[in-house]
């Protein structure tokens, strides 16, 4: 009884609206009272508990674990502003259910399983027949609707900006890459609705195999649309290479132009958030986006919080910062499996010849070494081992509690720089 009323006392999430907003996920259950600070230096809706199935199931916690964390931090810091609880990456009935049972109130769609990548490349019978596939699955009625709905239609999204689709190929190509997935997301949004009565949705198509066009953005922004979806966000795969724990790859001049683009078919369609997944350490893009977007943005980060409490063992706890090095290393064709990166770990040096300043620099400030510890997280937090047996997860967390202001203000410094950048664009 005491352990309800307790719950009951405890803040709880809001639903954030159109309001630039910044999520920050926290894989080990210490960071909110980093990213409290961090959150204080700029205007952007913080939402603090954020974390996909994926990184649930990589970690062993619960939505409940992941949502707890959060709000246990913010009672001891007094926090009574509004603040957000993403339900990232939801797949399935059953995530929906579990993340809304814990009181989540952002529902992330990943309809993925559901986009067909080789669209791309399909031509003559095999799009035709790919087509007809689709509108077998219930996507749409016929042809003649396809083409009457798209076909040489003409959308004014700006003064500067009209679409139309005017080949029938790239039209079928939409249609066969994304019309399974957004009915997909729509039926999503039905379990949704029988759970939760206050809450808002993202959808996200980040996780494709080609960034995601403007005419595929409003594609797939109409078909929403046309089904009464409703969304807050929507995360594109934007131009140029947006990997785990690094900065931005690409020419910053073309993500601009296509931005603006992506941000024209989000004032037009909804209007909804642009949502950058993998928003961490993005740092050459931040301007552009916080000058592009200005209200209507949504930025995710989560892996670089780990990696800024690897930094206090790092120095703090040198073996151990070395013992994870090793088993991260060992563990990395592995675990890189469902990342997009492009780190090599041939580029490394072994840890065991630098001195522990060189350990720190090379695996926690340059690219190839953040993301070989990027990845690993799960394997450290659930499987990995000190040479006297003592799981990492345990020497983590105990360094963690012993040297919190330390961690505080990595987390600040770090996150902070994020916020700022945004809220200067
Ligand atoms: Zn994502």
């Amino acid at each position: 009884m005491r352990d309800l009323e307790t719950m009951n006392d405890l803040p709880k999430p809001q639903t954030l609206g159109l309001k630039p907003s910044f999520g920050f996920g926290d894989r080990l259950g210490l960071a909110t009272p980093g990213h409290i600070l961090a959150a204080k230096r700029g205007n952007m809706i913080p939402v603090f508990a954020q974390q996909s199935v994926r990184e649930m199931e990589r970690t062993g916690r619960t939505p409940k674990d992941v949502m707890m964390a959060a709000q246990k931090s913010l009672k001891k810091a007094g926090w009574t502003q509004s603040w957000g609880a993403d339900a990232d990456h939801l797949k399935t009935q059953q995530d929906v259910i579990d993340l809304a049972l814990a009181g989540f109130t952002f529902f992330t769609i990943d309809p993925s399983d559901y986009v067909t990548n080789q669209a791309d490349w399909l031509t003559g019978m095999d799009l035709q027949d790919a087509v007809e596939a689709v509108i077998n699955a219930g996507a749409f009625e016929s042809i003649d609707q396809i083409e009457q709905l798209y076909f040489n239609q003409t959308v004014e999204l700006s003064d500067q900006l009209a679409i139309s689709c005017d080949e029938r190929e790239e039209l079928f190509r939409a249609v066969v890459k994304y019309g399974k997935a957004v009915d997909y997301a729509a039926q999503m949004t039905t379990w949704i609705k029988s759970q939760v009565e206050d809450f808002e949705l993202e959808i996200s198509v980040d996780e494709t195999d080609t960034p995601t066009s403007v005419w595929e953005h409003l594609f797939i922004a109409l078909e929403l649309k046309r089904r009464g979806v409703e969304v807050v966000s929507l995360a594109p795969r934007f131009v140029g290479e947006v990997e785990k724990g690094i900065d931005y790859k690409g020419d910053l001049q073309h993500f601009e132009e296509t931005l603006h683009q992506h941000v024209a078919v989000a004032q037009h369609c909804g209007p909804y958030k642009i949502s950058v997944h993998s928003g961490s350490d993005k740092f050459s893009i931040y301007p552009i986006l916080g000058r592009v977007c200005r209200e209507l943005l949504h930025v995710k980060t989560a892996g670089t919080s780990y990696l800024e409490a690897l930094r206090v063992l790092a120095r703090q706890h040198p073996d151990a910062f070395l013992e994870i090095l090793k088993y991260s290393i060992s563990r990395f064709e592995t675990d890189r499996a469902t990342y997009h990166i492009s780190a090599q770990v041939e580029n490394l040096a072994d840890p065991i010849f630098l001195n522990v300043e060189k350990r720190e620099e090379k695996y926690l400030d340059q690219d190839d070494g953040r993301q070989v510890l990027h990845v690993a997280f799960g394997s450290v937090l659930t499987k990995g081992r000190m040479p006297n047996d003592q799981l990492f997860n345990e020497v983590i967390m105990e360094t963690l509690e012993q040297h919190a202001d330390l961690y505080e203000q990595f987390l600040e410094a770090h996150l902070g720089r994020h916020i700022e950048l945004l809220s200067a664009g």
